[in-house]
């Protein structure tokens, strides 16, 4: 696996954790983000959430939340989250040939 590629977290195997990586990297793909950390120049993330568990970003009105992909910098511990149905609604277009 190249570095330019999301990486899993821990050595344990996590289906659903690989499935969301291989999403995340199309999602790099489409979108030409880097896998470059903006803090230390490291070169690579795991992604946060064990198995079929989502990182979620909380609002403070006690009922809304964004599921988000939450990476983290496995050298100096940044984290970087994106809005998960921008993604997977993202993909879905671009695979059915809707480009904006
Ligand atoms: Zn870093």
């Amino acid at each position: 696996m190249s570095d330019d590629k999301v990486r899993i977290g821990g050595p344990v195997y996590e289906r659903n954790a690989y499935k969301k990586i291989e999403i995340f990297n199309k999602w790099m793909e489409i979108k030409g983000i880097k896998n470059e950390c903006p803090e230390c120049r490291g070169k690579q993330f795991s992604l946060m959430g064990k198995d079929d568990a989502s990182t979620v970003l909380t609002v403070d009105n006690k009922v809304e939340f964004y599921a988000t992909y939450s990476l983290a910098c496995a050298n100096c511990g940044y984290i970087k989250s994106f809005v998960a149905s921008m993604i997977e609604e993202g993909i879905k277009q671009e695979e059915s040939g809707e480009h904006e």
